[in-house]
């Protein structure tokens, strides 16, 4: 599986950002798996996640074939862009106890991020919207998808329903993806009930019957 199969089940492009990488419990001695291989796996989930468009996708792959340094700088500032919000949201969703230092780390490290995606933004008019003007993040074709993710991950953060912020229970047998849960009674708790949920109810009945079928300690 690759970034263009990659299940999207965060209902936010920086929930989804989140989810390009192994979450769970990684096997022994296995590194987790990272979707965003290289620059063109990062260009192809930008695509599907509708960061980018057709036409800046085109610009932004001109604008890496000019400089391929930038392409893997961009790369590298996704991928820290995603490790702070996880450390944001770990924070938040499930109280997960990190230290203070940690996570004050990553928020200045978002924040430092999304201020320089910001300071290369553009107001714009929209005269035929509801709005008058807007912030055009991602203005240079070869930093448009780190400032895009930068901007995507604050705005989740400052916006986001928390009590519909869910994280796929890995305690429990779940993947550890963070997601949105739209459900009208707040109920989802799987990612993907088709995969970790049932993941998760088979392993529970395997461990059971194998608990039923344990000789009796003595
Ligand atoms: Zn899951």
């Amino acid at each position: 599986m690759d970034a263009t199969e990659l299940p999207l089940v965060g209902g936010h492009p920086a929930l989804d950002l989140v989810n390009t990488v192994e979450r769970g419990t990684p096997a022994p001695g296995g590194q987790p798996l990272d979707y965003l291989a290289d620059p063109p796996a990062l260009l192809r989930w930008a695509r599907r996640v509708r960061l980018v468009d057709e036409a800046e996708a085109a610009a932004v792959t001109d604008g890496w074939e000019r400089d391929p340094g930038s392409a893997y700088a961009a790369l590298a500032a996704v991928r820290d862009v995603r490790e702070a919000l996880h450390v944001a949201l770990l924070a938040t969703i499930d109280r997960v106890p990190s230290d203070t230092g940690t996570i004050a780390a990553a928020l200045e490290r978002l924040h430092s991020r999304w201020a320089a995606a910001v300071g290369r933004s553009r107001l714009v008019l929209e005269r035929d919207r509801a709005t008058a003007a807007r912030l055009a993040v991602g203005v240079t074709a070869g930093l448009l998808v780190p400032d895009r993710a930068a901007d995507a991950a604050v705005e989740v953060l400052r916006t986001a329903d928390l009590a519909r912020l869910r994280r796929c229970p890995p305690d429990a047998g779940g993947c550890g993806w963070v997601f949105l849960d739209h459900s009208r009674n707040g109920s989802r708790r799987w990612c993907r009930m088709a995969d970790c949920g049932t993941t998760a109810k088979a392993r529970r009945l395997t461990e059971r019957r194998r608990a039923a079928r344990a000789p009796t300690a003595t």
